[in-house]
């Protein structure tokens, strides 16, 4: 048996309460929360533990710190593989002559389904080894930024090595397929099959084989489609039937831009929120990503459904999306009672982490409804932890509560920031972020400790991501190797 105290933070659970506990404590044993409250409640606690497990205990000093739950990522992408092209590495340096991309002024939604489409190629093209490195190292930006639990939607790399990377850096991972059989062209009448809708099926039973074989207990399989847009009716149904016998989640992107629903009516007949409830996918297992551009008769059906809808508000802006001002749909479905989680989305940069989704969520929500209470910082807090681990259908995290999983994040709370203000959760907000979280806690195992990485060697994990990057960039991208030579050398790399 072995113990771990944290003792003497601000303890913010995010359970059911949302309570706050100045001078709080957690108490685990055995990876798992056994008491949380204040420093004399646990401490009391402790008293009953058994000598032998007493004698064994780590404690992790909190005065001064901030001690959250682990963070709950549900909605991400491993495209660290696309540093190179996607508005990336080969930017100018000036931002001057930027002009709105695809995602901007409502979505070029041919593009972006013919880009959603062309990933599988590089994907196989890639090897293991590059996937792993990459994967390794895209996953630990999340992770020393707070998240301990991370959800996949989809992403540029390989499963299997995403697996792996996972269980390498020890965070708990929902594993996924890219999946796409269909594209919708520039002004035709209806969608255009692209691949086999078995051979997509079967790419996620494999995944489920492999992830069912795995005895670490920190990985799992949530299947998605990459777009509505991308989906034919052979694929929607394969997979609301492989979800549902496997008893899985299932995620897809649905009303993410303006320019959707015409796109959808012209290529399939239907909107995006109908054809999934056509499709037997409508239901409460489905988490709806960004899920902006939906009518009145669909927000009916995704609450009579129990829909968790995941949306990334501090990644819209930069990406030229309007899915949370434009119709106000999700802080409104929301107010409804909809279970709505916070989430990062990808790119091939490290962009905003779950601290900066707190906070646009917190500042954006209030504004559009002149009203700061809309969304508390704890209420923030609860949409990156326990509200996103209920989406993920991941029981035992995203909470600090007996019985739950021993993942914490700490971070100090002690400097000018946070002087006279004893709300600390409300400074880190204001002026604080991913790059301050000092600890990392998952299953009672610490993996960063004072900002550092503590069983790896960070600028190893950089060295063999660049490695891996350089060489599926000019094989694969097509990157001219003199171009991306002198992009690292120019990064002193
Ligand atoms: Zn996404």
């Amino acid at each position: 048996m072995s113990a771990l105290l944290v003792t003497g933070g601000t303890v913010y659970p995010a359970d059911a309460t949302d309570r706050t506990l100045p001078g709080g404590a957690v108490l685990a044993v055995d990876a798992t929360i056994v008491a949380v409250g204040t420093v004399a409640e646990v401490d009391a606690h402790l008293a009953t533990l058994a000598p032998a497990t007493r004698a064994d205990l780590e404690t992790v000093d909190a005065r001064g710190m901030i001690v959250l739950p682990g963070l709950v990522n549900a909605h991400w992408h491993e495209m660290f593989s696309m540093r190179f092209p996607m508005r990336g590495a080969l930017r100018p340096p000036s931002d001057r002559e930027d002009r709105p991309v695809f995602m901007g002024a409502g979505g070029d939604i041919p593009e972006i389904s013919r880009m959603f489409d062309s990933f599988d190629p590089m994907i196989n093209a890639m090897t293991p080894d590059e996937g792993e490195a990459i994967a390794t190292y895209s996953m630990w930006t999340q992770a020393r930024g707070g998240v301990t639990t991370l959800g996949d939607m989809g992403s540029l790399n390989r499963p299997a090595s995403m697996v792996a990377a996972a269980r390498r850096l020890g965070i708990r991972f929902s594993a996924s397929t890219w999946a796409s059989d269909a594209i919708c062209p520039p002004g035709a009448a209806t969608f255009t099959r692209t691949r086999d809708a078995d051979a997509v099926l079967s790419e996620v039973e494999a995944l489920i084989k492999l992830v069912d074989a795995d005895g670490s207990g920190l990985v799992r399989v949530r299947p998605n489609v990459a777009y509505v847009t991308n989906m034919t009716d052979e694929l929607g149904r394969g997979m609301a039937e492989l979800t549902s016998a496997n008893g899985l989640g299932f995620a897809t992107h649905v009303g993410a831009l303006r320019h959707e629903t015409e796109v959808l009516r012209t290529c399939y007949g239907t909107t995006g929120v109908r054809r999934l409830a056509d499709l037997g996918l409508l239901n409460d297992r489905l988490t709806a990503a960004h899920c902006a551009f939906v009518d009145d008769e669909e927000r009916g059906l995704l609450q009579a459904a129990g829909v968790h809808i995941s949306h990334s508000p501090a990644k819209y802006g930069p990406s030229g999306e309007s899915s949370l001002t434009e119709t106000a749909v999700v802080p409104a479905l929301r107010r409804a009672g909809v279970p709505v989680s916070l989430s990062t989305d990808g790119a091939g940069l490290p962009i905003a982490g779950m601290a900066e989704a707190m906070r646009a969520a917190w500042q954006m929500y209030n504004e559009m409804s002149a009203d700061q209470t809309e969304v508390r910082p704890t209420d923030a807090l609860a949409m990156a932890t326990r509200i996103a681990a209920a989406g993920l259908r991941w029981e035992g995290v995203g909470s600090l509560e007996p019985g739950n999983a021993a993942d914490l994040v700490l971070a100090r709370a002690d400097d000018w920031r946070y002087l006279l203000n004893p709300r600390p959760l409300e400074s880190f907000l204001w002026l604080a972020g991913s790059a301050d979280v000092d600890t990392v806690i998952v299953g009672g195992r610490t993996l960063l400790r004072g900002g550092r990485g503590v069983d790896l060697d960070e600028a190893e994990l950089e060295a063999r991501y660049l490695e891996a990057l350089a060489s599926f960039t000019k094989r694969v991208i097509k990157v001219p190797a003199p171009v991306v030579d002198r992009v690292l050398a120019a990064a002193g790399r």
